[in-house]
């Protein structure tokens, strides 16, 4: 999927040389990391996490992009396997209760087929002993492109676009809200303030990429 060359039989996907060539973060999960000391002024979270660092024209821009429009899906599961490995490598970390995809606008969802972020989510859930919940947090406005905007832009454009189904079902629970790619937060942040409306949440946030 990164460098084209033909997989070996215990490859999937991506080769073990391109996977063992990604720009790590090393993070462990939690306050001790720069997506966390980014979120942190702005969402009350107790703790964050992002596999890789996100680089534009490189392997990952490629892998993230088969994943969101080409439907390779088996990206989204081999990455959910990486990511609940490292996720557990900080023990003392609280379990969670339910991991939250980032949701599509009902008509995105219609066209496009499927949300990218299920299989990861569904793998994750599955490795970290917790439950998928993809009806909790819900998009009820159809947001311009993030692209082209700068800080402000993308706040006013993320504002109000997600809404709760039945929060009262998940008083007390510990959240953790997946995204591709965080690149100012924006959206991560008008995501992650709905989850927090709900009685006595704990929410803490992982991608796969981040912006450095
Ligand atoms: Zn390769």
């Amino acid at each position: 999927m990164a460098c084209k060359n033909i997989l070996t039989d215990d490859e999937q996907s991506i080769c073990h040389h391109c996977l063992s060539e990604l720009p790590y973060t090393h993070f462990l999960i939690g306050t001790n990391n720069l997506m966390y000391q980014k979120l942190s002024p702005y969402i009350n979270i107790e703790g964050a996490y992002s596999l890789v660092y996100f680089r534009k024209r490189g392997n990952i821009q490629e892998i993230l992009h088969q994943l969101k429009y080409k439907n390779h899906q088996e990206i989204g599961e081999l990455f959910g396997k990486i990511m609940a490995e490292r996720i557990n490598e900080n023990k003392e970390y609280p379990q969670f209760d339910f991991i939250i995809p980032i949701p599509l606008h009902p008509k995105k969802y219609k066209k496009r087929g499927y949300n990218q972020l299920t299989f990861l989510c569904k793998t994750l859930a599955d490795k970290l002993n917790c439950s998928c919940e993809e009806n909790l947090l819900i998009k009820v406005k159809h947001n311009k492109s993030q692209t082209h905007k700068n800080m402000q832009e993308r706040k006013e454009n993320v504002q109000g676009i997600f809404q709760l189904k039945q929060p009262e079902k998940f008083s007390g629970k510990h959240f953790l809200l997946i995204d591709d790619v965080m690149t100012t937060g924006a959206t991560l942040e008008s995501a992650a303030k709905e989850l927090l409306k709900i009685n006595e949440a704990k929410l803490s946030i992982a991608t796969l990429a981040m912006v450095e």
